[in-house]
């Protein structure tokens, strides 16, 4: 296995998963010696049972809720997928209609585009060119007929925020059900789902430093979903599976670190305003996307006229910084961003972007490296075109 990083390696795409932290890694290797099946009702079970519980107790306190308030789950595209179909499933009848954002991960996208096969009416809320919401539109679609919202609070692609508490607010008026996709916050910004009023919300862990293959869902006290996995009395009855012991001990560990995380975010936005400033100042013809508008302290979601993104990504790949594009190659093509597109750039625009995320790991060393060799690899490949 190749170690991560390599000296010169610059890992700059954080919002696509983190390393574990390695104070977490310790702890969840620990939990490799309890391998008892926490749904035994040996000794041997014990201990693993404990664990989940400590666990359990630690990522409700980070997200703000009721320790059996947390299902525990693969991933956050499981939790996104549970939210949705359990919450249709168990009470769409006179309220039959959903309401999503027009920027929301695939996970989220995917679900709503089944139930509005299924027969449910699903609203997708467009946003601006700066990704705000357009909440003339938002209020237009609420109805009593709305059986649920779900609305991302931070997209992965451009970091911008869409404040809730005010469409949580115009939700409840209705009688409707919140859930919010609340993956990127985790860890970058304080997270009070009992504050916030809202119902359902997805996590998950290894996009915070944590382990892949676990994250969360929340679900407040008296919202009743129909399962999505169905088998063993796992989480209460409500998700079934043996349950993923390190993963869910990791996810603790983060809880317990969370702190830290937070706290490293403002060394994270000095940064990334600082790159910003640099990209702006010193290569022409960039755009920062939602530049004036709230945004996650590490992301930035970067338009560089006239040059393919994906293109870019493999040079600068070549030279050891590690980006992302929103696009998505299928069987060879390269697919536009839908979130970039829904927020009014061409499909040529969208291809012509690429994502630079910060994390725990990143140096100023780091940063003034990648502007600087973004700075000539973009003069190159300008120059290769002109
Ligand atoms: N939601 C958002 C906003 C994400 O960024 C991701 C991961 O890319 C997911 C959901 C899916 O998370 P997971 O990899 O845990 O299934």
């Amino acid at each position: 296995m190749f170690p991560f990083p390599k000296e010169n390696h610059v890992y700059l795409d954080y919002n696509a998963t983190t390393p574990p932290d390695k104070e977490v890694l310790k702890t969840a290797q620990k939990s490799f010696n309890y391998w008892g099946n926490p749904s035994s009702v040996h000794q041997a079970a014990m201990e693993s049972k404990n664990l989940i519980w400590k666990s359990r107790e630690k990522v409700s306190q980070f997200i703000g809720c009721h320790p059996l308030e947390v299902i525990f789950t693969s991933g956050a595209s499981e939790s996104n997928n549970f939210a949705l179909k359990g919450l249709f499933e168990k009470n769409g009848g006179e309220k039959n209609e959903l309401i999503i954002s027009s920027v929301e991960h695939p996970s989220l996208m995917m679900t709503a585009e089944y139930l509005s096969q299924k027969g449910f009416k699903v609203h997708k809320i467009p946003v601006s060119r700066e990704g705000v919401l357009d909440e003339y539109f938002f209020d237009r679609c609420l109805n009593q007929k709305t059986l649920l919202v779900s609305i991302m609070v931070a997209n992965n692609e451009t970091g911008i925020l869409t404040s809730l508490p005010r469409l949580i607010q115009k939700a409840k008026s209705k009688g409707s059900y919140f859930h919010s996709d609340m993956v990127q916050l985790l860890g970058k910004l304080p997270v009070n789902v009992r504050d916030l009023n809202i119902d359902l919300a997805s996590f998950s862990a290894h996009k915070c430093y944590g382990l892949k293959g676990c994250g969360i869902l929340y679900c407040k006290k008296g919202v009743s979903l129909e399962n999505l996995i169905h088998g063993g009395p796992q989480e209460r009855s409500r998700r079934a599976g043996t349950e993923n012991l390190s993963g869910i001990v990791a996810f603790g560990a983060v809880a317990e670190k969370a702190n830290y995380f937070l706290e490293e975010q403002k060394n994270m936005k000095e940064l990334r305003d600082k790159m910003e400033e640099e990209i702006l100042s010193s290569i022409p013809n960039v755009e920062i996307i939602g530049y004036k508008v709230e945004r996650l302290p590490n992301t930035s979601s970067i338009f560089i006229s006239g040059v393919e993104g994906e293109t870019l990504l493999m040079n600068l790949d070549l030279k050891g910084f590690f980006v992302s594009v929103g696009s998505a190659c299928n069987s060879g093509k390269i697919d536009s961003s839908s979130v970039l597109t829904s927020m009014g750039f061409t499909e040529r625009e969208s291809r012509s972007c690429i994502r630079v995320s910060l994390g725990c790991g990143t140096r100023k060393k780091d940063i003034d490296n990648f502007v600087k060799t973004l700075k000539n690899v973009i003069e190159r490949l300008r120059s290769l075109r002109d």
